[in-house]
């Protein structure tokens, strides 16, 4: 009887469609990866000032979580938690984080790296990582990307095909020596 049990097929119906409504909710968050995006420096003025005659030697570790809390837009830009000179851009649906990459670049390589992007459960395959990486590039135009640590097995397909028509192809390449960050 459990096919036409009534309260079993209510509860699929209703997972059903919670499941549909978060990839909506997902698919409409990878729409505006380029559009919707609110940034935190975590910074303080003096650190900033600091950072700038030292040319970025000073003021890097003095991150303020705080910052974040002003940010409401559905892609929110922080300072990658204690990574200096990394950032992290992820994807909010209402004040649930649902995607997340960290991210750095040197201009004068000319190279920005990505690592680690995290789909979480319940919003996987709604393109939120193809939509947030093509929005890294397009907010730093003219860089070749890379992947900073090795590609895991299970990921591999998915960096070959981020990687189509991208110069740097997300292909693995040691950071550079160079005073990153942004
Ligand atoms: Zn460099």
């Amino acid at each position: 009887m459990t096919s036409n049990d009534p309260t079993s097929s209510r509860d699929q119906t209703t997972s059903d469609s919670e499941a549909a409504a978060r990839h909506r909710a997902a698919r409409d968050l990878a729409g505006k990866a380029e559009t919707h995006v609110g940034r935190a420096d975590g910074c303080t003025p003096m650190t900033r000032i600091l950072r700038r005659i030292s040319r970025g030697r000073f003021g890097r570790s003095t991150w303020n979580p705080e910052f974040e809390d002003g940010l409401t837009a559905p892609w929110r830009d922080t300072p990658a938690y204690g990574r200096p000179g990394w950032r992290e851009r992820a994807g909010y649906i209402g004040d649930e984080e649902v995607f997340a990459v960290d991210y750095t670049i040197c201009a004068r390589c000319g190279a920005g790296w990505v690592e680690m992007p995290y789909t979480y459960d319940g919003y996987t395959r709604c393109g939120l990582a193809t939509a947030a990486l093509s929005a890294l590039r397009a907010g730093h135009p003219g860089l070749s990307w890379y992947t900073a640590g090795g590609h895991y097995r299970d990921a591999e397909a998915f960096w070959v095909a981020a990687g189509q028509g991208v110069s740097g192809g997300y292909r693995a390449r040691q950071l550079c020596s160079h005073d990153l960050g942004l």
